[in-house]
């Protein structure tokens, strides 16, 4: 049976202020609108991944999330789906609802493609901007309108600080492998583009590590956040 299978939660391990939604272990308890179910049991996939089931209700009722996973866990479609469903219907405004930050341009256009695949047959808009390529392009892209930016910190804050980038309607805000956008040097730029998003917004943040840099952003940027631990970390 399609989505039928239960997502193994027995390394997962969540925290969080508050009363924590309870995680969604089939792909038909999650209750995502139909053309997102659609795509979802298109691609085979058994259940969500214990990231997805518990990012998904945490972020579907709006707070903050931390994850801590590792490579190949999932975690693009758990910071994906939720926010897309609120994109169905709605036109791109002057400016991303959604931005995403990831280390490099191949793991930032990976997401996008992600991004694609749910969004492309729905009227779900989404650009990839990322350095060492020109400029113009990336920026006729952005200009037409987007639901979601995915970019490298240093290209988006070339825009942002070059006024081609607003950020004032974003509501939704993903730092993807944290630890590596750290690692690279880039923490200037994400503190200068998090600055740039109203605080009245959803971030979700997520990292192999947790390191004290990472705990640090944690605690600065987000707000009562739920935090899921799958496995170990180092
Ligand atoms: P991460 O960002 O944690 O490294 P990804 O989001 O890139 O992981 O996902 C890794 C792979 O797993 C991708 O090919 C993705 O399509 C696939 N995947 C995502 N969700 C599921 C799922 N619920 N079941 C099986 N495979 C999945
Ligand atoms: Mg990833």
């Amino acid at each position: 049976e399609v989505g039928g299978n239960e997502t193994d939660l027995t390394e997962a391990q969540v925290r969080g202020e508050g009363e924590v939604p309870k995680p969604f272990t089939t792909f038909n308890s999650c209750g995502f609108p139909k053309p997102i179910m659609a795509t979802l049991f298109s691609l085979g996939f058994a259940a969500p991944t214990p990231i997805q089931a518990y990012c998904w209700p945490v972020a579907g009722v709006g707070r903050d999330v931390v994850g801590i996973a590792k490579t190949g866990s999932g975690k693009t479609l758990a910071f994906l789906l939720p926010p897309f469903t609120t994109f169905l219907g709605t036109r791109p405004g002057h400016g991303p609802s959604m931005l995403v930050m990831a280390p490099t341009r191949e793991l930032a256009c990976q997401i996008q493609l992600e991004a694609e695949r749910f969004g492309r047959r729905v009227g779900i808009y989404s650009v990839c901007v990322y350095g060492g390529a020109p400029r113009g392009p990336q920026l006729r892209e952005v200009r037409a309108g987007a639901h979601l930016v995915v970019g490298t910190p240093g290209r988006l804050n070339d825009y942002l600080e070059g006024g081609e980038l607003r950020l004032d309607l974003c509501k939704n805000l993903v730092l993807d492998e944290a630890d590596r956008m750290l690692d690279m040097g880039f923490e200037p730029q994400i503190r200068t583009l998090i600055q740039a998003i109203p605080r009245d917004r959803q971030t979700m943040m997520f990292s192999a590590t947790w390191p004290r840099e990472v705990r640090n952003l944690a605690h600065e940027y987000l707000r009562r956040p739920v935090y899921i631990q799958i496995g170990s970390h180092e």
